[in-house]
C-alpha cells in the first residue's frame, strides 16, 4: 500500500544559541546548518524509513532541486513535486538553544502554490487501501482529503501548524487525526470537542517527553503511551517523525499499539539528534538503539 503525502518542503537553517533570542536582542551563534525540513517533507522521511511506499505531493522553486534530490535518496517517491518559478523554495529559520528548546520562524513560499489539478494527477493511481497524509504547512488540503475520500482512500490530518477553518473543514473527511498538546487545546476551544469527542475514529494526542494517548471513537476507549526517557539534543521533527513512523506501521500492516510503541522508539531517538529529515532514525537504528 502507499501513503500519499501532500506536504511542505522546506530548506531548514538551523542556528545553535546559548538562549532563544528575547525582543531587541542580537545573538552570536555557535553554528549553523542547513538541511531539509518542512512537516510533509519529515513525515515522508520517516515513513519510507519505517519501510513504507511514500509519494510526496509538492511544490519547490528552482532553488530547492537539492531538497527534491534529498528525498529521492531517501526512498521517497518525488515524481508529483512540482517545480513552479515564480516564488522560492519554502524555508525555516530554526534557533535550537541548550536546553534542545527551539523557536521557528517559516516562509512558506511554494507550499502554497499546490493545485488541485497536480493532486488529482497523483492520486489518480491511488487505491482504496492507500492513504492520504496532510498538514497545514500547503495549501489545497481541503480538496485534497474529499478527493480521497472520493477514491474510497484513508485521510490522515497531522493539523499542525493550528488552524480553525483548515480543521473544521477537513475533519469530516478524516480517518485518523494527530496533533500535540497545543494543537489539541487548540482546537477544543475553537471547536468545544475534547479529542476524545471528536467525529474521526482514531486521534492521538502527542506529549512531548510524557509520550502520547490515543482515543478511539467507535470503542470510546483511551490509551496512554509513555515517551522514553532520553537526554534531548534537539526536538525538532520529533512529532514529524512519529507521525510518519504511526502511519507507515499501520500501512503495513501493525495494530495502533504496535505502531505507537515503534514510532516512540524513533522518536526518542531522534531527539537525541541535531536536524530534521536527515537525521531521521531508521527501523536498523531504532533496533540498534540502546534503549
Ligand atoms: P515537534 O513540533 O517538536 O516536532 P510535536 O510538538 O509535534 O513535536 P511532541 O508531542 O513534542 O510533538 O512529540 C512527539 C512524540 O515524540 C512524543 O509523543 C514522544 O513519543 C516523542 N518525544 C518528544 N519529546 C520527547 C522527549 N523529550 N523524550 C522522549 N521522547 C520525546
Amino acid at each position: 500500500m502507499t501513503i500519499y503525502n501532500l506536504g511542505s518542503i522546506n530548506a531548514d537553517i538551523v542556528y545553535r544559541v546559548p538562549h532563544l533570542p528575547g525582543a531587541g536582542e542580537t545573538l552570536s551563534c555557535a553554528s549553523m546548518t542547513r538541511g531539509l525540513g518542512g512537516k510533509g517533507a519529515n513525515m515522508s522521511v520517516a515513513a519510507a524509513r519505517a519501510a513504507a511506499r511514500v509519494v510526496h505531493i509538492g511544490a519547490i522553486g528552482p532553488d530547492g532541486i537539492w531538497a527534491k534530490d534529498r528525498l529521492l535518496e531517501f526512498g521517497v517517491d518525488t515524481q508529483h513535486i512540482s517545480v513552479p518559478d515564480t516564488d522560492a523554495t519554502g524555508h525555516a529559520i530554526i534557533y535550537v538553544d541548550d536546553a534542545g528548546e527551539n523557536s521557528i520562524v517559516i516562509y512558506p513560499g511554494t507550499n502554497r502554490q499546490i493545485s488541485t489539478q497536480m493532486i488529482g494527477a497523483a492520486l489518480s493511481g491511488a487505491d482504496p487501501a492507500d492513504t492520504l497524509l496532510i498538514q497545514n504547512e500547503t495549501n489545497a488540503q481541503v480538496e485534497a482529503a474529499k478527493l480521497a475520500a472520493e477514491r474510497g482512500m484513508k485521510v490522515a490530518y497531522a493539523a499542525a501548524p493550528f488552524d480553525a477553518a483548515a480543521v473544521e473543514s477537513v475533519l469530516p473527511f478524516c480517518d485518523f487525526l494527530i496533533l500535540n498538546e497545543v494543537e489539541a487545546a487548540q482546537l477544543e476551544h475553537a471547536s468545544g470537542l475534547g479529542p476524545d469527542k471528536l467525529p474521526v475514529r482514531d486521534v492521538i494526542v502527542t506529549l512531548g517527553s510524557k509520550g502520547c494517548r490515543w482515543h478511539r471513537s467507535d470503542t470510546g476507549e483511551s490509551r496512554a503511551f509513555p515517551a522514553i526517557p532520553v537526554e534531548v539534543v534537539d526536538t525538532t521533527g520529533a512529532g514529524d517523525t512519529f507521525t510518519g513512523y504511526v502511519l507507515a506501521g499501520l500501512d503495513r500492516g501493525m495494530t495502533m499499539e504496535q505502531a505507537i510503541a515503534q514510532a516512540t522508539r524513533a522518536a526518542a531517538l531522534q531527539v537525541t539528534r541535531l536536524g530534521a529529515a536527515d537525521v531521521i532514525p531508521d527501523l536498523k537504528d531504532i533496533q540498534g538503539a540502546a534503549f
